[in-house]
C-alpha cells in the first residue's frame, strides 16, 4: 500500500513552528506583517486571499488586505507597490493572481521590491534561487521539497523528473531538487516519448494543469508521487472516469456538485510508494510556506 503524504499535517506542523518563530521576534519587539493585494472580485482568489490573512492573524503575523478594483491600472498598481515597498510594517508583499488581462502582471511582479518578494517571483529571486544563493522561494515548490524531506523521502542521488516548466512550480521545483542533489529532468508539452521519461521517475512531480494526466504507464512501480495540480470535475461523466465506485468522491460531489482531482490519475497512484492526495497533499503546504516566507523576509530585513 503506498504511504499518503498527509500536507494537512506537514503544514500545521510548519506553521506551528512559524507561530514560535513570531513569538520569538516579538520579545524583540518584531511583529512580521504581509500585504495581500487582492484586484477585483474574482471568487477563487478572495477565498485564496482570505484564507492567507486568517492564517496570518492565527500565526501572529501583520496582515494588511488591499483590494484594489477591477479597474485599477498598471500605473496605479506600481504606485501602490512602491508605498508597499516602502512601508516598514510589511516585510512581504503578496498579490494574488491571476490579474486583470489589461495589467502587465510581469511589470508588477519586477517591481516588488525583492526584499519582499514573498512569492519568491521576482525575477532577482529567481536568479538567485538558481545560483544557489539565499533567497525567497517560491512558496509550492518550497512546500514540496518540506513535503519531501519530513516524510524521510530520499533526494539526493535519486531521478526527479517535473512534468510542466512554469515560473511558478515547475522550474523553482526543478531548481530546488537539484539543490538537493537529484539528478533532474524537465518535461514540458514539447517533450517527446514523455513515458519514457516518466517511467524513469524515482520522484515524479506533475505540474500540467490538467486532470488525470500521468496515467499507470507514464509511473515506476514503488516511484514517489508529487501530484500539484487543481483541477475541477463538475459533471457525473468526468467524477466516473476518475473516481467510479469511490463513496467518498460520489458523496462530495453530490452536495458540492464538484470534485477536485490532480494531474495524476487515481489509478496511477496504486503503482507508487508515497504521494500527495489532491485534495490534502501540495495544496495546504502553499499557505504554510508563505507564512513561513514572511517570517523568513521579516529576520532578512533585519540582518537577524
Ligand atoms: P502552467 O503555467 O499552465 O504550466 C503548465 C505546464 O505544463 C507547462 O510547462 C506546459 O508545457 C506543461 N504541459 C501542458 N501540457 C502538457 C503535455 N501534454 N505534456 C507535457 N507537459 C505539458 O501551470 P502551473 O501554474 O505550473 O500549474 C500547474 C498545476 O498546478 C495547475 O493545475 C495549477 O492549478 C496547480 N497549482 C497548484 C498550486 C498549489 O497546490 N498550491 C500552486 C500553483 C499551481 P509548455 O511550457 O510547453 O506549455
Amino acid at each position: 500500500m503506498p504511504k499518503i503524504l498527509d500536507g494537512v499535517a506537514i503544514a500545521a506542523e510548519i506553521k506551528k513552528e512559524v507561530a514560535e518563530e513570531v513569538k520569538q521576534l516579538a520579545a524583540q519587539g518584531i511583529r512580521p506583517g504581509l500585504a495581500a493585494v487582492l484586484v477585483g472580485s474574482v471568487a477563487a482568489s478572495e477565498i485564496y486571499v482570505r484564507s492567507k490573512v486568517q492564517t496570518c492573524a492565527d500565526l501572529g503575523i501583520f496582515s494588511d488586505l488591499i483590494t484594489p478594483p477591477q479597474s485599477v491600472t498598471t500605473a496605479e498598481m506600481l504606485d501602490l507597490l512602491a508605498s508597499l515597498n516602502a512601508r516598514d510594517e510589511i516585510d512581504g508583499i503578496l498579490i494574488q493572481l491571476p490579474l486583470p488581462a489589461h495589467v502587465d502582471t510581469k511589470a508588477l511582479l519586477d517591481a516588488v521590491t525583492p526584499a519582499k518578494d514573498v512569492d519568491g517571483f521576482n525575477p532577482v529571486n529567481a536568479g538567485r534561487l538558481q545560483a544557489g544563493r539565499p533567497s525567497l522561494a517560491p512558496c509550492t515548490p518550497a512546500g514540496i521539497i518540506e513535503v519531501l524531506k519530513r516524510s524521510g523521502i530520499p533526494i539526493s542521488g535519486r531521478h526527479a523528473v517535473v512534468v510542466g516548466r512554469s515560473d511558478i512550480v515547475g522550474k523553482p521545483v526543478s531548481m530546488l531538487l537539484l539543490h538537493q542533489n537529484a539528478t533532474v529532468t524537465i518535461c514540458h508539452s514539447k517533450t517527446q516519448n514523455l513515458a519514457e521519461i516518466t517511467r524513469q521517475a524515482d520522484i515524479l512531480v506533475a505540474a500540467i494543469g490538467r486532470p488525470g494526466f500521468i496515467t499507470p504507464e507514464m509511473v515506476k512501480p514503488g516511484a514517489t508521487i508529487i501530484d500539484v495540480g487543481i483541477n475541477r470535475l463538475t459533471t457525473r461523466e468526468d467524477l466516473n472516469r476518475y473516481f467510479a465506485g469511490n463513496a467518498s468522491r460520489e458523496a462530495a460531489f453530490a452536495k458540492r456538485g464538484s470534485t477536485i482531482v490532480g494531474d495524476v490519475h487515481p489509478k496511477a497512484f496504486e503503482l507508487s510508494s508515497a504521494y500527495t492526495p489532491v485534495p490534502g497533499g501540495v495544496g495546504p503546504l502553499t499557505i504554510a510556506m508563505l507564512m513561513s516566507n514572511t517570517v523568513r523576509a521579516a529576520k532578512m530585513r533585519r540582518g537577524i
